[in-house]
């Protein structure tokens, strides 16, 4: 007996390959086993999956599946929903998605290679030891938690920074983890720099081996080892970033989405997810608790768990609110400098410096936050209009003082600073504009004669993406900040979210106006959250919480922004920007999705979008109204790597209709694209939920 058996492989991104493919095996196999099939020239990672299958070659003979990895368990059915779920709403290949969910390795291991890997099986389970006790939860905790064990669903954790969101999480998944065995949580934070920290509280509450962690900053191996321990339940807790939402957990019972609010949660590539919004879509899937936590949470879920009125029911999420700090930590004063009335070319108001200087004699720690890296953002002539813009980007190369060369952040393109100005020789090109280094460098200028209370001069150090490129450089920078070694830490936004720094008292935001006027409707938003979130490393400990203070310098003090920030208002900044954004007919009052082209011309990649719309129009899809698609337009980053790249934007009044117009686009646009005077295009790809426009 042969049977023909669906099974999905791990398709090119532009194949129009959405189902799974057809292979012959002498017995059935159960969907979710994982097996190595034959295709073209090579054997490849399969999972067999079930419903239609199409025939990869009609004119070859079937071929037959190769190998079997029947030493694991196959993917249970919700996982493979959650991989459906999760292709179907982000219009990708199937396989495309579920491979990419399984650890790279896996995909390289024959059947013995797994199978000794297996043999090497780590202890049986061990109930989870608690190690450290836990402190005794806050009235608002205690609430919360009251609250959580009522209800089922989906939760939005309003807590203010150091409100004890992390503790709260620490108990939901006790009281998991005592109530059923077996039972796992999953608990994902938006940053790997976030997660030894975050780490080391869940091992020293549960026990070592009972956590396990999934990121990208880990080897293939421990990667392995990490999916191993969690698709046989052995791992009690799973830790990860957004790649862990895919994780394989038979047991699950909690999930927790930490700073739900994080752009870092979007991946912005291949299939562009939400991480977020898939584990709410797995949580009620699964029938299990789902918790977001986070100080200032997205709009769209704000959104979702806004109370009951007269004429509105309310959202589907149910809100715990935290709003103050545990102990006698109070939230910082926020001061507002304005720049206006400052000496022209002012980098640090007098005032700041001064009240810098206060911090440094008293052993206290201030944070300097400005979100570029860098010496400066661009280099000129004073002579001629020369400028170091980077020949493949439409974009400026950033001047970076260590090496002396000028980097380009888009396509990383490279040279030395020039001697003299390449267009016309004058020697005098000077840096505009000032990036974390040169901060670094002015600090270490203005503060050079203060004195820490032992004497020692000042200790300024900075955090980037720059010194921060070597494995372990992180950690040990931030294990320094902690041991109280900097006094004054330069840094983006890198350093503004999550840490626990126990002696930071001030937090200065630069030159944050830009966000203020930006054409991403999202830039307010996400300034706010990170002003809060900096201001929140600021007076966590006690000790030192009543002088603790978030400065933030700015050309426009009036703006309405400020005014919520100063009070801490989180739910007046929302209220205001969902007027807005009601008003405006944007998310999350609106569901947004985009077509990106990209091609070596501006026009190739636009005329492309434009015949894709003019199919979608001919096949009748804007027919009832309910999808608006705007004209193709150039990127706001129009070209990178000598690559030109173009946007349409599609509109609609809520996410399904959004979803039927893309579900039925779709092959149209692979019709399209394989059209003779479409030869000349790159790529195109969705974007579902987009988060930048
Ligand atoms: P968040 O995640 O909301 O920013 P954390 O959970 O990190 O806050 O808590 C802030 C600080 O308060 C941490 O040092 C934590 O150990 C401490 N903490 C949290 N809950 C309690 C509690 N119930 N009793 C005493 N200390 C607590
Ligand atoms: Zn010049
Ligand atoms: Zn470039």
């Amino acid at each position: 007996m042969t049977f023909l058996i669906p099974v999905l492989v791990q398709t090119p991104a532009h194949s129009t390959v959405a189902s799974a493919l057809s292979y012959r095996f002498d017995r059935r196999l159960a969907p979710g086993t994982l097996v190595r099939v034959p295709l073209g020239s090579r054997e490849l990672l399969g999972i067999v999956w079930e419903g239609d299958a199409r025939v990869p070659d009609e004119s070859v003979d079937l071929k037959s599946i190769a190998a079997v990895l029947d030493g694991l368990a196959p993917l249970a059915a919700p996982w493979r929903a959650l991989v459906a779920f999760a292709a179907r709403y982000y219009q990708r290949a199937a396989g495309e998605v579920a491979l990419a969910a399984l650890p790279p390795q896996l995909r390289g291991l024959d059947t013995r290679q797994l199978e000794r890997r297996l043999s090497r099986k780590p202890a049986a389970a061990e109930a989870p030891t608690s190690t450290t006790a836990a402190p005794e939860p806050t009235p608002e905790q205690a609430q919360a938690l009251r609250d959580l064990a009522a209800a089922d669903g989906t939760f939005l954790l309003f807590g203010s920074t150091g409100s004890g969101k992390t503790e709260v999480y620490l108990r939901a998944v006790a009281a998991l983890l005592e109530a059923r065995p077996g039972a796992q949580a999953l608990v994902m934070v938006p940053e790997i720099n976030l997660t030894p920290q975050l780490e080391a509280r869940f091992r020293a509450r549960f026990g070592e081996s009972a956590v396990v962690s999934l990121h990208s900053g880990m080897t293939n191996p421990q990667r392995l080892k990490s999916w191993l321990a969690a698709h046989s339940g052995q791992a009690r807790i799973v830790l990860g970033t957004r790649m862990a939402v895919f994780a394989s957990m038979p047991g699950l019972g909690l999930i927790v989405v930490d700073e739900e609010h994080d752009p870092s949660y979007k991946q912005q590539e291949g299939a562009r997810y939400s991480a977020r919004d898939l584990a709410v879509w797995r949580g009620r899937n699964e029938g299990v608790r789902v918790i977001l936590g986070s100080a200032t949470p997205s709009l769209e879920s704000w959104h979702l768990a806004r109370p009951a009125t007269a004429d509105d029911p309310g959202g589907r999420y149910l809100r715990l609110d935290m709003p103050n700090r545990v102990g006698a930590g109070s939230l910082p004063r926020v001061r507002l400098v304005n720049m206006e009335q400052q000496q022209r070319g002012t980098v640090f108001a007098p005032a700041l410096l001064e009240a810098m200087r206060e911090r440094i004699a008293r052993g206290e720690q201030s944070l300097v936050l400005l979100n570029r890296r860098g010496y400066a953002p661009v280099l000129a002539c004073g002579d001629c209009d020369w400028k170091s813009e980077c020949p493949h980007c439409s974009a400026f190369r950033v001047f970076h003082k260590v090496d002396r060369t000028l980097r380009c952040h888009h396509c990383g393109f490279t040279e030395r600073v020039p001697r003299a100005c390449p267009s016309c020789g004058n020697l005098d090109i000077a840096p505009v504009g000032r990036g974390t280094e040169r901060l670094e460098e002015l600090l270490a200028e203005r503060l050079a004669d203060t004195l820490r209370p032992d004497g020692t001069p000042v200790r300024i150090a900075r955090i980037d993406a720059d010194t921060t490129r070597l494995r372990g450089a992180l950690e040990s920078q931030l294990a320094q900040v902690h041991a109280g070694d900097v006094d004054v830490l330069v840094g983006t936004q890198m350093v503004a979210k999550g840490h626990d720094f126990r002696r930071m008292t001030l937090v200065a935001a630069i030159n944050p106006d830009g966000a203020l006027f930006s054409s991403d409707f999202r830039a307010p938003e996400r300034l706010f959250a990170l002003l809060m979130q900096a201001g929140g490393r600021a007076g966590r400990d006690a000790a030192h919480g009543e002088a603790s203070e978030m400065w933030v310098q700015t050309f426009h003090p009036t703006h309405p922004l400020f005014a919520n920030l100063r009070k801490h208002d989180y739910p007046g900044f929302a209220a205001t920007q969902i007027e807005e954004r009601r008003s405006a007919g944007l998310p999350p009052c609106a569901a947004q999705a985009l077509v990106r082209a990209e091609a070596r011309s501006q026009d190739i990649a636009q005329q492309f979008l434009r015949a894709a719309r003019q199919a979608a129009v001919e096949a009748g899809l804007e027919a009832d109204g309910a999808v608006v698609a705007f004209d193709a337009v150039p990127m706001s980053l129009q070209r990178v790597a000598d690559v030109e790249r173009a946007q349409m934007l599609l509109e609609s009044q809520g996410r399904p209709a959004l979803q039927r117009y893309l579900a039925a686009w779709q092959p149209l646009l692979h019709a399209v694209r394989a059209r003779p005077e479409h030869k000349g295009l790159i790529r195109w790809a969705i974007d579902v939920d987009p988060l930048s426009i």
